[in-house]
């Protein structure tokens, strides 16, 4: 390969499937089968095979699949004083797609220490390979947690980003490569995307010097999110209306649904100077992609983003995938990046 050739790198949108012994497989919010010291030492183990199942697998930029969070939501929440566990309230969430028991903000959201920073030092210190780390984006967040406090998802979504940004800004100098926030809820409330839902994940993202992302996705492989997908019609153009705001933002990398979607590729162009990681994995299905699929899906993308700008990802987080299933998805991601990676440098 020339040395100027692309990159193609490959990396996951988040989670991953915990293990059998330290969650219940297969499920969302799924409860800690371990407790106290064990629990820790379970949660570390699996963050160690997480790391190393990408790095066999051949992913260039590894994250520690979330293996120490519940929910890649309230994993951030647990930390943040104001919120009260002790509370939970099912609620309709996306737009009422689907319900979940949700903590409730009874007061001023406050950290009152760091949150994720053991996670990210002990990632760090167990891979070489760039680390990326997810933290949930503001206005999702708003989305997944009962609010009698600020009672205005605009300014709790302010509150929240703050918290955010002071999180950001001391895992990238405990190491983390890319901060990437997960945005699910943009593709639900295109006006109030607009309205505040940038400005409140850039607000998040201010200051911070290494990579930042936003993953914006039609949501986990779970029943709700694939009968929901159903009633979106033959093209779905969410992102129409945000690409051109996140083009215009401080945002450095795009994370998007694409295998098995209904997203006119197209619509990818609209993301001008960003890093697009393309979904080329779809974790509503079992069927597990061929690397000729694969180099397919991003072969396509490369009509509406410059190879430098092109990165292989998973269409969502894997977490209720079965753990062999995942595995051999991301074998198939990295391999079929490599087709491409070799016919761009004319192999
Ligand atoms: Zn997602």
């Amino acid at each position: 390969m020339s040395p100027s050739a692309p990159a193609i790198e490959t990396t996951i949108a988040g989670s991953l499937p915990k293990p059998s012994w330290l969650a219940k497989p297969q499920t969302l919010w799924a409860p800690w089968l371990l407790s106290g010291e064990q629990l820790v030492e379970g949660k570390r183990d699996a963050v160690r095979a997480a790391l190393k199942m990408q790095e066999t697998c051949g992913i260039d930029i590894v994250g520690d699949g979330e293996q120490s969070r519940t929910h890649f939501v309230h994993g951030f929440l647990q930390g943040i004083e104001g919120v009260d566990f002790s509370r939970m309230k099912r609620i309709g969430i996306r737009a009422d797609r689907y319900e979940a028991d949700c903590p409730t903000v009874t007061g001023p959201v406050r950290r009152p220490r760091p949150v994720h920073a053991e996670d990210v030092r002990f990632a760090r210190a167990n891979t070489t390979r760039k680390l990326k780390f997810t933290l949930p984006g503001p206005m999702t967040m708003v989305d997944t947690i009962a609010d009698e406090h600020y009672r205005d998802r605009a300014k709790l979504a302010f509150a929240l980003a703050e918290l955010l940004n002071a999180e950001a800004k001391e895992l990238e100098a405990l190491g983390a490569d890319v901060i990437q926030f997960d945005e699910p809820a943009f593709n639900v409330f295109l006006d109030e995307v607009r309205e505040w839902g940038i400005s409140a994940l850039e607000r998040a993202a201010q200051g911070l010097k290494c990579v930042t992302a936003v993953h914006i996705c039609y949501g986990y492989g779970i029943k709700a999110n694939v009968e929901w997908k159903k009633t979106l019609g033959g093209q779905w153009r969410q992102y129409e209306s945000t690409f051109p705001l996140l083009a215009k933002s401080k945002i450095g990398q795009v994370s998007l649904e694409c295998a098995n979607s209904h997203v006119p590729i197209e619509l990818i162009g609209l993301l001008k100077g960003k890093d697009v990681l393309v979904g080329a994995i779809d974790v509503a299905s079992d069927v597990i992609e061929s690397p000729e699929q694969v180099a397919a899906t991003l072969r396509t993308a490369l009509n509406h983003v410059a190879p430098e700008h092109l990165y292989g990802c998973t269409n969502c987080g894997m977490a209720p995938m079965a753990r062999p299933i995942a595995e051999a998805k991301l074998r198939a991601l990295a391999a079929g990046a490599r087709i491409i990676r070799n016919e761009l440098a004319g192999k």
